[in-house]
């Protein structure tokens, strides 16, 4: 008896021991995993452009004596992939060093609606041949201490995205409010929308919305977890809300750091 009572208690230590152990190797598996599937997702993605380009260049050399204004449109086609093949890396190569902490802040003191403005300005000229409206409320002068052009780089994925799933006649507004400690920035559109379910997915790497013509646009599926990265290495919150066929909002919460606190 006392022997059973030994071995089975021998026993139950090292299911124990085994089940501890597994629990322990859980999140190192679960981030080979996470690194594995966003290999095989970027591989996916990086093949259809390079199949395209191949297609294409096969085609040429199948009619060397055509002339360039002749073959225009199908050079056309391989410099449109091979730019979305560049974007493409820069973001997967933003993305896989700030995974591996690699990427450095660069932080600076500087005026957000200045950078706003001038950003927004920008997107005016794209936004009038979509004939959309953009309008920017900001209350007053802000202070900010952050990376100036990740931040940039935040704002465009927004704009960008905003302008992409508006259609013509539609609105996108940008507004800047600020709490003592905190300054918030919203970019709100009139667009397409996007459906409840879909919301959990759409900071995930390489998620498309099931209505987004993201890929014919040339987006990468990247932009919004490189904005989310931008938004957590600097201390802050961003948040969805959205509607189909009415409209998204995304919010974005960043610590305030005014110039008289420095
Ligand atoms: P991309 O735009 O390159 O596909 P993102 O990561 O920036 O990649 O966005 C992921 C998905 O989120 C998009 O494919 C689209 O379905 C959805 N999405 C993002 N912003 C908006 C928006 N303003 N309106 C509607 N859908 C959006």
């Amino acid at each position: 008896d006392i022997i059973t009572g030994v071995s089975s208690g021998l026993l139950i230590s090292i299911i124990a021991g085994f089940f501890l152990a597994g629990r322990a190797w859980l999140p190192i598996r679960n981030a080979w995993d996470k690194q594995q599937q966003f290999v095989a997702d970027a591989s996916h993605e990086l093949r259809t452009p390079v199949s395209i380009i191949r297609a294409q260049t096969e085609l040429l050399l199948r009619h060397p004596n055509h002339s360039i204004e002749r073959e225009s449109d199908n050079i056309a086609v391989i410099l449109k992939e091979s730019r979305h093949m560049g974007k493409l890396l820069e973001d997967l190569l933003t993305l896989a060093r700030s995974d591996s902490n690699q990427l450095e802040l660069h932080c600076s003191l500087f005026s957000l609606d200045a950078m706003l403005l001038d950003l927004t300005k920008q997107f005016q000229l794209l936004a009038v041949i979509k004939e959309i409206e953009i309008h920017v409320t900001i209350q007053e002068t802000m202070w900010l201490l952050g990376d100036e052009s990740r931040i940039r780089q935040l704002f465009v994925i927004l704009l960008d995205n905003a302008l992409k799933y508006t259609p013509s006649n539609g609105i996108i507004e940008v507004a800047v409010r600020a709490s003592l400690h905190h300054v918030s920035v919203s970019v709100s559109d009139t667009g397409i929308g996007i459906a409840k379910d879909e919301l959990p997915y759409l900071f995930d790497s390489f998620y498309r919305g099931d209505k987004s013509r993201s890929r014919i646009d040339g987006g990468t599926g990247l932009g919004l977890s490189i904005a989310k990265w931008i938004v957590d290495a600097h201390g802050g919150t961003i948040r969805v809300e959205s509607k189909p066929d009415t409209g998204t909002r995304f919010e974005i919460q960043l610590p305030r750091k005014n110039k008289a606190s420095l």
